[in-house]
């Protein structure tokens, strides 16, 4: 996938780590999304994850160093049969739908339920509305979906994984959000997430052999 590594020493040098599972139909340019995010790229014929991808890029917010990785589903979505190991630990969800395809909106309380019943409670969700440059081929307004984005309650923005727009931002936006709520609670993100923690040069070691072990195990 990516040519990002995720392993790779520099990506290794954080002040806090968060976890990203992006989920939604097949076809809304998950998978798009996540390379815009780590690469840079857009690929049009993109094809579809097979087994679970995963992609890293450290951003930084109020002079923190946040490394971001992120989960993306690997077809299961078709299926609907995506695991609980899969949301397990996540400190981010992206929930995307197509703003050209209806039902792809229509599925996104769907997809919201399953973060709620798979996922930790403090999970920060953003709703996000993808192929915002195929504006003429528009079905869902941006209203429609700032609507339901704030009846329940989470982060909402339009991107396109093609021009790159607001891809980054989406990340930010609910980055920021994450680190907010750990530096107001001034509780130690380790209790009360596993998955956000504070760079410790020991644990780094360690992570890396869990992560390649999840990799081999999902
Ligand atoms: P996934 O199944 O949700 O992972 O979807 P993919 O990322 O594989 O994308 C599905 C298709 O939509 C591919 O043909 C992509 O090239 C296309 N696609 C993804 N994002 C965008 C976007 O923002 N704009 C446009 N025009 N096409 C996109
Ligand atoms: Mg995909």
């Amino acid at each position: 996938m990516s040519s990002s590594n995720p392993f790779d020493e520099d990506q290794n040098k954080y002040d806090y780590m968060f976890r990203y599972i992006i989920v939604g139909d097949s076809n809304v340019g998950k998978s798009c999304l996540l390379l815009q995010f780590t690469d840079n790229k857009f690929r049009q014929n993109h094809e579809a994850t097979i087994g679970v991808e995963f992609g890293g890029k450290t951003i930084e917010i109020n002079n923190k160093k946040i490394k971001i990785q992120i989960w993306d589903t690997a077809g299961q979505e078709i299926y609907q049969a995506i695991t609980r190991g899969y949301y397990k630990g996540a400190t981010g969800a992206f929930v995307v739908y197509d703003i050209t395809r209806k039902e792809t909106f229509e599925h996104v309380e769907k997809w919201l339920e399953d973060v709620r019943t798979n996922a930790s409670k403090d999970i920060q969700v953003i709703l996000i509305g993808n192929k915002k440059d195929l504006e003429s081929e528009r079905i869902i307004s941006f209203d429609e979906g700032n609507a339901l984005a704030e009846k329940h309650n989470i982060l909402f923005l339009e991107t396109s994984a093609k021009t790159s727009f607001n891809v980054k931002e989406a990340f930010v936006k609910s980055a920021e959000k994450i680190l907010e709520s750990i530096l107001k609670t001034g509780i130690d993100p380790n209790k009360i997430n596993q998955n956000v923690k504070i760079s410790n040069k020991d644990d780094d070691e360690e992570d890396e052999i869990r992560e390649k072990k999840k990799l081999c195990c999902l």
